[in-house]
């Protein structure tokens, strides 16, 4: 077992140890989530009709940090790698797999209900359960055994119940239980029935993996905290094919790395670590998962599981489908099915972390500044031009100028609102890296001004090389 990866019960996680804890990046979620609906980044779903529960919409800045932590993920997982392939399989399939892959009768939560008020809760959530086991959330006894009680009125709990996780639809026009499919709950099972397909068009050798990004649904019981646990979320998976005896030794292989990618895209290191599942929270496949958790505002909760599943998936699917699903390896003629070793993110979760983790109040000649210290490849927009003197339309043409000119290569903004104070104090607080100033000056000797969001510090470049720059800048900040 590494030395980074702990074993501990998932609750121990919850305990924070004041003499070791890094504490939060921000101190209250309002302020991310304010800073989030003000600026453009997530908004409430459905917010004209009351909201819905658990579904967050992303708005014009949202959209480019979550493209770009996706882009951020397939950089790393797939374009940079000869061993990794990508996949986009569909959301619905045949329900036959959710059967198999055992999420029908497994993918449970344990549902408690007060008798007096119907509040709805999930038993392992409640206050008193730190130190709850896997066989006590099946257990009629446990609420009587640990004195529990609702948390809002004091009321009386029922005995915990399997409330199923994923959520159903209809397929074709008739409503009836022969027409049900499933959203599917996660993204790893398009890739496990495609794995011959796969395998056999992108003609790859174990070892290999297959990476997909897309949506997933699960109908949790108490969501909340923002977008770390919504219905309808994004995942980033990768599901890397080996030989059985050398998965252990993959798995050792990718729990650092993806921890790395993280710390590379400028999460603080202290922020991170690795809890490795007690064995009576192990899935019942599973041969060893450890989760990569961030000290969130709400605690150190999961960002990402790296899980050997064995050959469980594959040994499942053959045997259900009567599909032949083995690798013949022509160098020792070896028939085997691959064991499997992944890395299973959500590009939500993994927004919200950056986000939070950028956040920084700080004070400037007496004034407060906010700044998103995002990494420029995650930053929503790279540069933004700004006239000094918006009553001089040749400053304001020469911007539009520069502005185009980079808009072929990244995201650019113009804005003229305010002065040029106020226009820097908004990039900063939305994590643009670069501002671009055209001054009266800039008309005479063609130059123009850059400055840096961090350091704050301003260069005088030519107008004519402000690509470039921007260009040469992005590629000495890429991890
Ligand atoms: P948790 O313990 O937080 O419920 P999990 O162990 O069920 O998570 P996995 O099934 O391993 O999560 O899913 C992989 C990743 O997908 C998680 O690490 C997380 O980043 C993301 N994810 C899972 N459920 C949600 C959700 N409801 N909302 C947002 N992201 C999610």
């Amino acid at each position: 077992m590494s030395d980074t990866a702990p074993t501990v019960s998932k609750h121990a996680r919850d305990v924070l140890d004041p003499l070791t804890d890094p504490g939060p990046a921000v101190a209250e979620l309002d302020t991310i989530v304010g800073l989030s609906k003000r600026r453009g980044f997530i908004y409430p779903s459905s917010e004209i009709y009351g909201g819905i529960n658990a579904v967050w919409d992303y708005g014009p800045l949202g959209v480019e940090l979550k493209n770009n932590v996706k882009r951020a993920w397939w950089r790393a997982m797939v374009q940079e790698r000869d061993d990794i392939v990508g996949l986009d399989s569909g959301i619905l399939m045949a329900p036959q797999i959710w059967v198999t892959s055992g999420h029908v009768a497994e993918f449970s939560d344990p549902l408690v209900e007060c008798a007096d008020c119907r509040r709805r809760y999930r038993l392992d959530e409640l206050p008193g359960t730190e130190s709850i086991t896997q066989a006590d959330t099946v257990d009629p006894t446990v609420i009587d055994r640990l004195g529990l009680v609702c948390p809002a009125d004091g009321g009386r709990l029922s005995a915990p119940r399997r409330f199923n996780l994923m959520l159903k639809t209809f397929l074709g026009p008739v409503e009836e239980e022969a027409a049900v499919v499933y959203l599917r709950p996660e993204t790893a099972q398009g890739i496990y029935v495609n794995f011959r397909n796969v395998k056999e068009t992108s003609r790859k050798k174990i070892p290999f993996g297959i990476a997909q990004v897309g949506k997933a649904f699960r109908n949790e019981i108490s969501p909340g905290n923002f977008v770390f646990r919504m219905r309808e979320f994004e995942q980033m998976e990768m599901q890397y094919f080996v030989h059985p005896d050398r998965a252990a030794e993959h798995f050792d292989e990718w729990l650092p790395r993806r921890r790395a990618w993280y710390e590379a895209y400028g999460v603080t290191p202290a922020r991170l670590r690795t809890r490795q599942h007690a064995p009576d929270e192990l899935a019942h496949y599973a041969k060893k998962a450890v989760d990569v958790e961030y000290r969130f505002p709400f605690g150190w909760k999961e960002l990402e599981g790296v899980h050997n599943r064995g050959d469980w998936d594959l040994g499942r699917h053959m045997e259900a489908s009567g599909e032949n699903l083995e690798y013949f390896d022509p160098a020792t003629e070896e028939h085997f099915i691959p064991w499997i070793v992944e890395t299973s993110a959500g590009a939500d979760r993994a927004a919200f972390t950056f986000l939070l983790d950028a956040y920084r109040e700080e004070e400037v000649r007496g004034e407060k500044r906010v700044v998103l210290g995002l990494h420029p490849e995650l930053a929503p927009y790279k540069v933004a031009v700004l006239p000094l003197l918006k009553k001089r339309p040749e400053i304001v043409e020469m911007c539009h100028r520069i502005k185009a000119d980079l808009q072929r290569d990244v995201m650019a903004v113009y804005d003229d609102t305010a002065a040029i104070g106020k226009l820097y104090r908004r990039q900063d607080e939305i994590g643009t890296p670069w501002c671009v100033t055209v001054d009266v000056d800039s008309l005479e000797d063609g130059a123009v001004t850059i400055r840096d969001r961090d350091a704050m510090t301003q260069e005088r470049v030519s107008a004519d090389r402000v690509r470039e720059v921007i260009a040469d800048r992005m590629r000495a900040a890429r991890p």
